[in-house]
């Protein structure tokens, strides 16, 4: 059986023109890809919606890339200690809602997190694949540690302004593909685009109907599953003013002395996240905060992430992966009333 997760109203006055076809796109942005689907009667505007996608992509790049070194956030990473700096405006809405989510969640998503995530060999340099690349020792980890308090940062969102107290580094890899894709739907609309289907590197958000009045149907993607056991049913979600962000433990990761390392590292340990959660799918109106509640999520684990999920009515299904292999789900009240 197919799990069906719909929002809870459809507006189906809202169809596409008559007329109107799906159109694509796709590119390369962040270290990873992006796709948008349209319906639209108009076949001649491919060159200029293009534009109008990578104008969106590339300001998020070119502010929040820890990968770029001219990125106002590598700039800001590399800032003297005491300095005091006025963030572009899109890196400071990010930061505000990275740093509301990093109290919410007692430091499980924490932006001030770089030196760890680097240190592991998930940020630009050096990379875990590197030759001679080793994971950190107690010492280089206490010493990552003592950088991540983004209490430091004094930020003040009404004037912008954060202050870089030495050393510390921030990263929003885990929030800013959602805000692109965020970005990317808003800037269609404007463009008079109502029904779209917007994906940068697995961050999915869907707007209005496709020209057949369906909604944009997604399959949520399935952990592998040890063989012996049967993978849970699929899960399909209509994208209809719903975002969907799924972080799981075994795309991004590396072994090391038998061990699986993935890119989640739990700030509180400074250790890779290690509780057996194969992955949370987090659905939000907002691609932002699906992205960001899908690592937050995934960093607290299971238990920890259901109770903090429902303490703020999130939308989350999380799959653990049991002992003897087998794949188990759970879904929050809020997922469970999508799926009806
Ligand atoms: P996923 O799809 O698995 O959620 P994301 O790309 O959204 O992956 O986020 C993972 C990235 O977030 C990591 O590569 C790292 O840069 C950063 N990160 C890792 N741990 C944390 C954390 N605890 N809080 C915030 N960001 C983190
Ligand atoms: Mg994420």
């Amino acid at each position: 059986m197919t799990r069906v997760l719909v929002p809870d109203h459809i507006d189906a006055a809202a169809v596409p023109a008559l007329g109107a076809r799906v159109h694509g796109l796709r590119g390369e942005t962040m270290g990873t890809t992006w796709w948008v689907l349209w319906a639209d009667r108009d076949a001649t505007r491919q060159a200029a919606v293009r534009a109008a996608i990578e104008a969106e992509l590339d300001l998020v790049v070119a502010q929040m890339s820890t990968w770029l070194p001219s990125s106002d956030l590598s700039r800001f990473n590399r800032a003297a200690p005491g300095s005091r700096h006025t963030l572009p405006e899109a890196f400071a809405d990010v930061l505000q809602a990275a740093l509301w989510l990093a109290e919410a969640s007692a430091g499980a998503f924490n932006p001030a997190a770089g030196a760890l995530v680097n240190r592991w060999g998930f940020g630009p340099a050096p990379r875990h694949t590197d030759p001679g690349f080793t994971p950190p020792d107690e010492t280089e980890l206490c010493a990552a540690l003592r950088t991540q308090d983004w209490r430091r940062l004094a930020f003040d969102a009404a004037t912008r302004e954060a202050t870089q107290p030495g050393g510390l580094l921030l990263d929003l890899s885990a929030i800013a593909k959602g805000h692109a894709v965020d970005r990317v739907a808003r800037a269609l609309a404007g463009l008079g685009i109502a029904h779209a289907l917007v994906e940068v590197g697995g961050e999915l958000r869907g707007q209005g109907l496709r020209p057949d009045g369906m909604p944009w149907w997604v399959e949520l993607e399935c952990p592998p599953v040890a063989p012996g056991h049967s993978p849970p049913p699929p899960t399909r979600v209509a994208l209809h003013g719903l975002s969907v962000a799924t972080s799981g433990d075994y795309r991004r990761a590396y072994r090391h002395q038998g061990r699986h390392l993935p890119h989640s590292i739990d700030p509180r340990s400074g250790r890779p996240v290690a509780h057996g959660l194969a992955s949370v799918s987090v659905l939000h109106t907002e691609a932002l905060w699906a992205d960001a509640w899908s690592t937050a999520l995934t960093v607290a684990g299971r238990d920890a992430g259901l109770a903090l999920a429902e303490a703020h009515g999130i939308a989350a299904l999380f799959v653990q992966r049991e002992a003897d292999g087998g794949l188990t789900e759970t879904l929050t009240g809020a997922m469970a009333r999508l799926a009806g």
